[in-house]
């Protein structure tokens, strides 16, 4: 927005320029009009009233695509006059209507995707870019961020108001661990920027605080050297049993670089239990491969060899072939969750036994794999109190679009989540899980009076992110 626009709006003073787009459906514009890139065709609310779950569908009153801090202010301001609530909205990757607003703003950030600088240690970047893109301009310096999501289609802005988990955090914690600095917009429409250092309050209540308090707009985020390559095993097992205890040993003695696993359906009503490992180096000397797996139960390992970029990118295939088979548009009822390192085998074991193929889609899988949690530090970041957890993920790709069997995994997910909780485990909040304000109270259990408190003094008047009932 030009200076002029803004200073007038400031003033409260209507500008005469025709902005069709800034109108709603069958209403004049008026002198509080806020001029602002809103947009209310059929199309765009739509779109905004979808999200990779497929499960929840809530139509805003409009979609608004800003193209600065400032002009995410003037239209929380704005919304905030109105009444209407207002949602942030990355690539809208969330599964359970997360970023939507029923009869308000949706706030697409995909306009503000700028790679603004890049130092030895740090990227500053818009809020909206995807992961990819910040991928793949550090590395074109010889950097990486310290962590990356599995699939990078994702927003910063999206990911860090969740956590962002991905192969390394059991060394480098979560993306939200990794943030040095944060632009944002308030409840209030204030522009903040906050740190460790300034107004630390907010810094810890936005990130993976469920976009409750503000929205983010810029983000600073911790590089450090590229690898140059990847070599990667995965590692087969008889049993959840005996990959349990490899990946335990393997992570005790620090033999990889990333660490992670699964079990995924067999094709026959059975599972298929893999430790999946990566290590980095660089040169042209690889990893020794004898030394790496020595004393590891695997007999069938498979090992491939990648470049750094091509390896963080892998799930782009999955993702070509779901979309190219209508699957990627289907509902997806995932339960992500996380174990207690103590009872992971035997809660895992005790919901695998209850699930068939079926529940998962032939492509779908469970993710199940340790990680230390020392440097999990991000205070609204819920995992269970011990050093050694496990992600325990029901990704579930179902090979139709039955709502039906939509409702019966909701419903699975709702009595899985109450035994997983019973048995000191913790939520991922990018389930697709209703979650009543009493149960995100337990869910945040000590740190509840931190986003409260946040809450009531960035957005007292209640507009940000309704998809969560919050409060
Ligand atoms: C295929 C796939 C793979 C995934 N892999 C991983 C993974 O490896 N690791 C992992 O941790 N997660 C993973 N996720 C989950 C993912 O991190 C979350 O769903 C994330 O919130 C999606 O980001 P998005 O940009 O699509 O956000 P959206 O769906 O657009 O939004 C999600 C939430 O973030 C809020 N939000 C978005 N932008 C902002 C902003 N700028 N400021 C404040 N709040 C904002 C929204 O309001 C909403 O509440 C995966 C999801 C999918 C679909």
């Amino acid at each position: 927005m030009t200076p002029n626009r803004r200073t007038l709006l400031h003033a409260g003073v209507s500008v005469t320029a025709t902005l069709a787009s800034a109108t709603f459906a069958g209403q004049s514009p008026g002198p509080s009009d806020p001029r602002l890139p809103l947009k209310d065709d059929a199309e765009s609310r739509a779109a905004a009233a979808q999200d990779f779950g497929h499960i929840i569908q809530r139509q805003p009153r409009a979609v608004c695509k800003p193209g600065s801090s400032a002009e995410v202010a003037d239209v929380l301001r704005w919304a905030k006059q109105q009444g209407l609530k207002v949602a942030a909205r990355g690539q809208g990757h969330a599964t359970y209507g997360r970023a939507m607003a029923e009869d308000g703003i949706v706030l697409d950030l995909g306009a503000l995707t700028a790679i603004h600088r890049i130092e030895p240690d740090r990227v500053v970047v818009d809020a909206g870019a995807t992961w990819h893109a910040v991928l793949d301009a550090t590395l074109a310096k010889g950097l990486v961020p310290l962590v990356l999501t599995n699939y990078l289609g994702l927003s910063v802005g999206g990911t860090l108001a969740v956590g962002g988990i991905g192969g390394s955090s059991s060394r480098h914690g979560l993306q939200t661990d990794q943030v040095l600095e944060l632009d944002v917009v308030t409840g209030e429409s204030v522009e903040l920027t906050c740190s460790p250092t300034a107004n630390a309050d907010l810094f810890d209540a936005v990130r993976a605080g469920l976009a409750q308090c503000a929205t983010i707009t810029r983000a600073t985020l911790r590089l450090m050297r590229a690898p140059e390559r990847v070599r990667r095993y995965l590692l087969s097992y008889p049993d959840l049993a005996s990959l349990t205890a490899d990946q335990r040993r393997a992570l005790d003695e620090a033999r990889f670089d990333q660490l992670q696993g699964a079990v995924v359906p067999n094709g026959a009503g059975g599972w298929r239990y893999q430790l999946e490992a990566g290590v980095f180096y660089d040169g042209s000397m690889p990893p020794n491969d004898k030394a790496l797996l020595a004393g590891l139960a695997d007999k069938r390992e498979t090992v491939s060899d990648l470049a750094f970029g091509e390896d963080a990118n892998a799930f782009a295939k999955l993702e070509k072939l779901l979309r190219s088979n209508g699957q990627w548009f289907n509902p997806h009822p995932w339960l992500l969750t996380y174990l207690r390192g103590s009872n992971a085998l035997e809660i895992a074991s005790e919901v695998i036994a209850g699930l068939d193929g079926d529940d998962l889609g032939p492509l779908g899988r469970i993710t199940y794999y340790p990680m230390f949690t020392d440097a999990c530090r991000t205070p609204l970041l819920r995992l269970p109190d011990e050093r050694v957890v496990f992600p325990f993920n029901l990704i579930r790709i179902p090979a139709s679009a039955d709502k039906a069997n939509a409702e019966r995994q909701l419903a699975r997910n709702r009595i899985l989540y109450d035994r997983i909780r019973a048995a000191g485990g913790m939520l991922y909040p990018v389930s697709a899980l209703a979650m009543s304000s009493q149960d995100w109270m337990d869910h945040f259990g000590p740190r509840w009076p931190l986003l409260r408190e946040a809450r009531r003094r960035h957005d007292p008047g209640g507009i940000l992110t309704p998809g969560y009932d919050l409060f």
